[in-house]
């Protein structure tokens, strides 16, 4: 693969390309994959390629939420699989009740199953991963894209999806779970649909997720939810847009 220098201006941004890149000759992402990992550049763009504020005070919530969940789902599809393997590991590590799927838009049996290897492969039998063989369907998707599990999305009360897209998102809503997201288009449905959204990279905000779950793994039950109740998630998406409106030459704000 092409040497990028590390004095390039754009050397992380590019060296993440190169880890989708990878992901995709793997077999892990789909080609679509790479233009939704594009669309979500141009936002990061905008966020000056920082975890804002905004993104840390809804790191805090959502760490509370999964660690107060009875059922809580860590949704993994080739884009994050690509991306932060290790890190969806070590957060559900530090969920003691969390349980990976995987759950892909452009469903193949095939990548379901190289996904779930190479979660395997940084989780060596301490996670529970459900890949290939879903057993229930989520009401309201596409026939494919309805697979799950019952001990997986079906039955679960808290959902991460990290890059997720609207119309899972808008299901898993539906069926009254609270939803987590990571998406770096504060505009996007996903965004605007979810409890809690964080508005930043993924691969910047899972290990601060991560480490904010082991943080708080022995606060108590109250603690956590004087969290999630001091957070508010419209307000905080509010925010996070007119940050980055606030980059755009000529701006107001
Ligand atoms: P929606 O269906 O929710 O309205 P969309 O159609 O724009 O959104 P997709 O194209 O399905 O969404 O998925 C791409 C989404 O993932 C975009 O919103 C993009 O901002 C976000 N995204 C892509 N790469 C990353 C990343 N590395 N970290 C965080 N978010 C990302």
């Amino acid at each position: 693969m092409h040497r990028i220098p590390k004095n390039h201006p754009r050397y992380i941004s590019l060296r993440i390309r190169q880890r989708m890149v990878l992901g995709l000759a793997r077999g892990l992402a789909a080609p679509e994959g790479l233009l939704a990992h594009g669309r979500g550049e141009a936002f990061d763009y905008l966020l000056g390629e920082m975890t804002q504020p905004e993104a840390k005070r809804a790191i805090r919530a959502a760490a509370a939420a999964l660690l107060l969940a009875e059922r809580p789902v860590i949704s993994v599809n080739g884009n994050a699989a690509s991306l932060v393997p290790e890190d969806l590991v070590a957060l559900a590590r530090a969920i003691p009740k969390a349980v990976i799927e995987v759950n892909l838009f452009h469903r193949t049996e095939g990548r379901i199953k190289k996904i779930a290897r190479e979660l395997e492969t940084f989780s060596r039998g301490k996670v529970r991963i459900l890949g290939p063989g879903a057993n229930a369907r989520l009401p309201g998707l596409g026939s494919q894209r309805a697979k799950t599990f019952r001990d997986g999305m079906l039955f679960a009360d808290v959902v991460l999806v990290p890059l997720e897209d609207g119309d899972r998102a808008e299901a898993l809503k539906r069926a009254k779970k609270k939803v987590i997201a990571i998406d770096l288009n504060p505009m996007s449905r996903t965004a605007r649909s979810s409890d809690i959204t964080i508005v930043d990279n993924i691969v910047r905000a899972m290990p601060l997720l991560a480490s904010e779950a082991k943080k708080l793994q022995n606060a108590s039950p109250s603690r956590l939810k004087k969290i999630i109740t001091g957070f508010d998630n419209a307000s905080n998406l509010k925010r996070a847009l007119r940050r980055m409106q606030g980059k755009l030459p000529g701006s107001r704000f």
